[in-house]
């Protein structure tokens, strides 16, 4: 059985994705705004993705008997002076993450709860992924140094990303 604590712990979590989506599709909208239509697509999947981390939770709480509360997602950003300045909040946000799952972690092993400790571990093999993959393009914009072309070479390559259901959710 879930304890409670674990249950609020997995529930605020939910939440937490789900604000990550909500981030997500709003640095979607504002690339789409400046015409950064492969950045756009990059945050779309993004924002697919976090749902998708949500869900992943969210069946793992079902199939623990426990309850599923949603509650109210907190406003996010809607500018951005650039494309830099998304991926530099994208990847403190996902340091955020990071250390938040680590501290679910972190419970499921004071409470000797393997089941949640061993879902967790897609997890944080995910956010290593996630900051790597921001950090990746941080380099790459810093690199261009708000050159045009180099950025519309990046913008051309980020509209290739094309979005793969993650594992947990694929269904044999
Ligand atoms: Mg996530």
């Amino acid at each position: 059985m879930l304890s409670q604590k674990m249950q609020s712990a997995l529930n605020a979590q939910i939440n937490a994705e789900m604000w990550s989506a909500y981030l997500y599709l709003s640095m979607s909208m504002a690339a789409a705004d400046k015409g950064l239509k492969g950045v756009a697509n990059w945050f779309a999947i993004q924002f697919k993705e976090e749902q998708d981390h949500a869900q992943i939770f969210i069946n793992y709480l079902l199939s623990r008997g426990g309850r599923v509360l949603l509650e109210p997602i907190a406003a996010v950003d809607t500018e951005w002076d650039s494309a830099l300045a998304m991926f530099e909040q994208t990847l403190t946000h996902e340091q955020k993450v990071t250390s938040l799952i680590n501290d679910l972690y972190n419970l499921a092993i004071e409470e000797k709860d393997h089941a949640t400790r061993s879902m967790l571990t897609w997890f944080v093999d995910e956010q290593v992924e996630e900051e790597d993959s921001a950090r990746e393009i941080i380099d790459q914009l810093r690199m261009i140094d708000c050159n045009k072309l180099g950025l519309y070479m990046i913008d051309k390559e980020m509209a290739a990303r094309v979005y793969s259901t993650p594992s947990p959710l694929v269904k044999e």
